[in-house]
């Protein structure tokens, strides 16, 4: 058997003011054709199980985009169209297929295109005709009626954190092999809810977004099952379908299908309150941490992620930090380019003085004038150890650590989410040794940070990833929908 892979991924945050254009792809991720296969061997993302699972039955693979950014503003038509014609072209000259593999995120939203996922794969079904497609998708996105019909099976991320990425990849891969055989025939359903679940509620280790998998995978072990995947959505995309949405695909049996479906949403609607989050003002959030016993205690900074789309260069916890004279305090990480450029030049041992942060957007803070020692430069090369994209190489570009008293600042120049503890000791700080560590995220640290910290404090600062959407004028997103209206 032969099959196309490829990957598009972006999830876009409708309110975010960076453009995501093509240099924001060359920063974080894009490669072509054989140099996919050799940057996602072995790693644990879509690709890296998709490649493992073609190799272990015998799949030939074709390979042809992988282009990932940074969560940020929309997508440019340029780059969109770019990539759509290179996947395209490659479909048409990659000689004789059995399957189309595509690693997409679900929640990409282009200039011009709120559908982005749903107008690449049309384009792609129309391509191939009847040739069976396979879809992997992130918990987060917002599908569509039109990334359904075009698709053959979605396969959406079971965790949130996402620590099963690899596992979908294998098991896309392989109910492609199936289909291809003629061993299964999908049959789909799809449902919308009225809701829109903040970020900070999603969570999969307990509530709300718990109980819908305890009962998605209790169906899938029903026979004639093929998968069920419970998309909690994107928030922070003001699109018509953004929000929770459930799929269920079984095997030439629509009726179940259907009733599996209508089953997960009502279940989503009658616990849809348990997704309403309450984080911890920062003065309340510092002073407790300050105040707490043991170590480390994490601070995270939920509404200034990159991993949603955030600047992440917001200062206001740091503030708060210098004002009280925490010490053993690293900050991981803050988006400033500049500043990390500053001190690099400057050197390690040097003393500056530099602004920092707030400088994307003015509605969430100023930047801060700090003076201190720069501490350690680095490349920003890293290699992730996991739970997440274990073994996949990360760049945060020139990075540097500046020293402001007892508090130590990440500065680093490509964004990405404080995810990875190695993305604190690459610049020789132990995570485990510091009293408070701050990170930019909303979720994903919990993966790797809950198995060492003491305590995790969510904090309730500004940002474009704040659960609290009543901070955010939506125009565009279905009504009612709730928790935007009182339903
Ligand atoms: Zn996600």
């Amino acid at each position: 058997m032969r099959f196309f892979i490829g990957m598009l991924a972006h999830e876009t945050n409708t309110f975010s003011s960076i453009p995501t254009d093509r240099r924001q792809f060359e920063a974080r991720d894009l490669r072509y054709g054989g140099e996919l296969l050799e940057a996602y061997r072995d790693t644990g993302t879509c690709l890296g199980g998709m490649i493992g699972a073609a190799a272990a039955h015998g799949i030939t693979l074709a390979p042809s985009l992988a282009a990932a950014a940074s969560p940020a503003g929309r997508v440019t038509k340029e780059f969109y169209a770019e990539a759509r014609d290179r996947l395209l072209a490659d479909v048409r000259s990659a000689g004789p297929l059995d399957g189309i593999l595509l690693d997409l995120h679900g929640a990409m939203v282009v200039d011009g295109i709120d559908d982005g996922e749903g107008d690449l794969l049309e384009a792609v079904r129309a391509a191939v005709g009847s040739l069976p497609i396979a879809v992997t998708l992130d918990l987060h996105a917002n599908v569509t009626a039109a990334m359904v019909r075009a698709a053959t099976l979605l396969h959406g991320y079971k965790t949130y954190p996402h620590v099963d990425m690899d596992a979908r990849g294998r098991e896309a891969t392989e109910r492609l092999r199936d289909v291809v055989a003629g061993r299964l025939r999908p049959t789909v359903a799809f449902r919308q809810p009225a809701m829109l679940p903040p970020i900070a509620g999603q969570l999969t280790a307990r509530g709300p977004m718990r109980r819908l998998y305890d009962l998605a995978d209790a169906m899938e072990r029903r026979p004639g099952v093929i998968s069920v995947s419970i998309f909690a959505g994107f928030p922070l995309a003001d699109i018509r379908d953004a929000g929770l949405s459930i799929y269920v695909a079984t095997d030439r049996d629509q009726p179940l299908a259907d009733a599996l479906a209508d089953e997960l949403a009502e279940t989503a609607w009658t616990h849809r309150r348990e997704f309403l989050h309450t984080a911890v003002p920062i003065e309340t959030a510092v002073a407790r941490a300050l105040a707490a016993d043991g170590r480390p205690i994490v601070l995270a900074d939920i509404a200034d992620n990159t991993g949603g789309g955030a600047a992440g260069d917001t200062t206001g916890i740091l503030r708060e930090l210098l004002r009280v004279g925490a010490t053993d305090t690293t900050l991981a990480c803050i988006w400033d380019p500049a500043a990390a450029a500053a001190c690099v030049a400057a050197g390690v041992g040097a003393t500056v003085t530099v602004d920092v942060g707030g400088k994307v957007d003015a509605t969430h803070g100023p930047p801060l004038s700090l003076t201190g020692r720069v501490r350690a430069v680095s490349d920003g090369r890293f290699v992730h150890t996991g739970p997440m994209f274990r073994g996949l190489a990360g760049r945060l570009g020139p990075t540097a650590v500046l020293q402001v008293d007892g508090v130590k600042v990440i500065l680093i120049t490509h964004r990405w989410q404080t995810l990875d503890l190695e993305m604190i000791r690459f610049v020789g700080i132990e995570p485990e040794r510091e009293r408070i560590l701050v990170v930019k995220s909303s979720i994903h640290y919990r993966a790797a940070f809950e198995p060492i910290a003491r305590d995790i404090i969510e904090v309730d600062a500004p940002g474009l990833s704040s659960s609290n959407l009543t901070r955010f004028t939506f125009t565009n997103v279905r009504r009612p929908i709730f928790p935007l209206d009182n339903i």
